[in-house]
């Protein structure tokens, strides 16, 4: 039993997205027992802390709905039920091992934070868990960071991650990486280091300091990849996601869609 709770964790965390890394295996492993460690179920796949009020409940739940209606635009269907927990408090988000980012994913599993309790953070992370269930194992390990967090970043709609957002960055001069500079960012930790560079992961200090939030490199992967799937839609990243399964490498896949009429 242990053994095989082991092997579940690890091929969980194997499913880490960038968009935030549990960084302790110990407390994102709490995410496994919920009940335990002070959530309570309000609704099929939806935790929150106890203690919530009734109105935040509600629009929790409702939160679901509207990611869900987003996932099942983007992709045709809605393939993953990712369980979701819910902190009202910073203090419960850092006891399952949440830090500054406003939400994260693992496997099938979504912790958002008090700064991250609505729609477009849940979505955001839906879509990572939706396309961890659509994609094998290796094409998984296959595709860019950039594609999965621009995608995440599209279909969230999240006005952080938008082209409003892209164009203010633009006309503020805040620097941001360039289109070459991006399409490099292929691996989690090719990411976190773009992140990090430009400063994406700085917003929980910029609002304690009343500063506006700023995210140039999930904002330049929205702009990147907001175009191609209004182009090709549900249908051409389906395709995608079946190119990608036979073998396919990602660059081709992604070009031969965007070539699409
Ligand atoms: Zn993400």
């Amino acid at each position: 039993m242990i053994r095989l709770r082991t092997l579940t964790l690890l091929l969980s965390l194997a499913l880490l997205s960038g968009c935030g890394m549990l960084h302790s295996v110990a407390q994102s492993g709490k995410l496994l027992a919920p009940e335990s460690f002070g959530l309570i179920p309000i609704a099929p796949h939806l935790y929150v802390e106890a203690g919530t009020d009734e109105a935040t409940r509600d629009r929790l739940r409702s939160d679901m709905a509207r990611a869900k209606a987003a996932i099942n635009k983007a992709y045709g269907s809605v393939s993953a039920r990712p369980i979701v927990h819910a902190c009202i408090t910073e203090k419960c988000y850092a006891a399952f091992g949440g830090r500054s980012d406003a939400a994260k994913v693992f496997g099938q599993r979504i912790l958002l934070s008090p700064r991250g309790l609505n729609w477009h953070f849940l979505a955001h992370e839906w879509s990572h868990a939706e396309m961890s269930t659509r994609l094998k194992l290796l094409a998984w390990k296959r595709m860019p960071q950039w594609f999965d967090e621009g995608l995440a970043a599209t279909i969230s709609e999240a006005p952080e991650h938008s082209e409003n957002q892209w164009q203010f960055l633009i006309h503020a001069h805040i620097p941001r990486p360039t289109r070459d500079e991006l399409l490099t960012y292929q691996s989690l930790q090719q990411w976190q280091a773009g992140v990090h560079r430009f400063g994406d992961d700085k917003n929980f200090e910029r609002v304690a300091q009343g500063q506006p939030s700023l995210s140039p490199v999930y904002a330049a992967a929205g702009h990147e990849v907001r175009p191609w799937l209004a182009k090709v839609g549900s249908t051409g990243l389906l395709h995608l996601i079946q190119r990608m399964n036979e073998g396919a490498d990602f660059e081709s896949a992604y070009a031969h869609q965007t070539q699409i009429p």
